[in-house]
């Protein structure tokens, strides 16, 4: 029985190993179990599973998932938890541990060989690298079912941001151009160890068939997004118009957004996916 997700039981296992925390790798411990059945719940997984964890530390929710799952892949990038994580999840025949960073991992290769079981993706992630590791598993094309996360409450919330808010932005639209957000638990400092100094939220990300919009080159739709949010007070024409890559003037925008019926001064953020999308492909 997995048994890892209260505090003594994880102060034990880092005493007995004389474990000291690596802060550059984002290290807070899950230790409370109402949250770890809030996120099992919310990835929904179930026997015929494969499930790809980032960062499983020391075994805690990967227990939990090799309990639920018929595979569990985890990557870790500390190789002082490996010996660990031998031990904790011994008892568990359906886990392999990978001893790697997973950003130099090629997502689609990592779970090739599974074909025909629903792969999932759960974790508690490091904020130090979240987006990029959020972004790598999105644009991978890789066949995630969905992605069941902790992250910070802030990013979340970006995440989840609709237009004209203030945290409304590139990754709000390259999340919700792949899948659809939605946060399951807000998550306080107290239930890790350490403790992060930042509140933390459980997002899920279920990823579509085919994206909501449908841009002729989804390339040119994120390099107009990015360019659009460099500078946020900027005015669409002023950020896109000779944007460094983009190949478009200010006058040639200032005409499309006139022919789509936008203000002039229009800026980024009043922007909808799939306006985004119509932008694009008249550029
Ligand atoms: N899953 C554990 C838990 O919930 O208690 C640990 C979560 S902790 C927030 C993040 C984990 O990701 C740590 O174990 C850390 O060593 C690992 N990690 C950090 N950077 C990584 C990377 N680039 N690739 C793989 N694992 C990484």
């Amino acid at each position: 029985m997995a048994n890892l997700g209260i505090p003594h039981n994880t102060i034990e296992v880092l005493r007995r190993h004389n474990f000291t925390f690596q802060k550059k790798y984002g290290q807070n411990f899950l230790i409370d179990p109402n949250v770890l059945q809030r996120v099992m719940d919310a990835a929904g997984v179930a026997e015929d599973d494969c499930v790809l964890e980032i960062g499983p530390g020391i075994g805690t929710m990967t227990q939990l998932l090799a309990e639920r799952a018929g595979k569990v892949v985890a990557v870790e990038i500390d190789r002082n938890l490996i010996p660990i994580l031998e031990e904790t999840l011994s008892p568990y025949p359906n886990v392999t541990v990978i001893n790697e960073d997973i950003l130099k991992l090629d997502v689609r290769e990592l779970i090739s060989g599974q074909e025909g079981c629903p792969v999932k993706v759960v974790a508690n992630l490091p904020y130090y690298i979240t987006t990029p590791i959020i972004m790598s598993l999105l644009e991978s094309g890789a066949p995630l079912e969905n992605i069941t996360v902790m992250v910070q409450k802030e990013v979340a919330e970006r995440m989840q941001a609709g237009p004209g808010t203030k945290e409304y932005g590139a990754l709000s639209l390259a999340v919700q151009y792949y899948s659809e957000p939605e946060v399951v638990a807000n998550v306080p400092p107290n239930c890790f160890i350490p403790r992060p100094n930042v509140g933390s939220a459980v997002i899920r990300l279920t990823r579509y068939g085919t994206p909501p919009v449908q841009a002729a080159d989804a390339g040119k739709l994120f390099a107009i997004i990015r360019a659009s949010f460099n500078q946020r007070r900027k005015t669409l024409a002023n950020s896109l118009g000779n944007a460094p890559g983009l190949g478009v003037s200010r006058e040639r925008v200032a005409q499309v957004l006139e022919e789509m019926g936008l203000p002039a001064m229009v800026r980024g953020e009043a922007l909808t996916l799939t306006q985004f999308a119509a932008l694009s492909d008249r550029l």
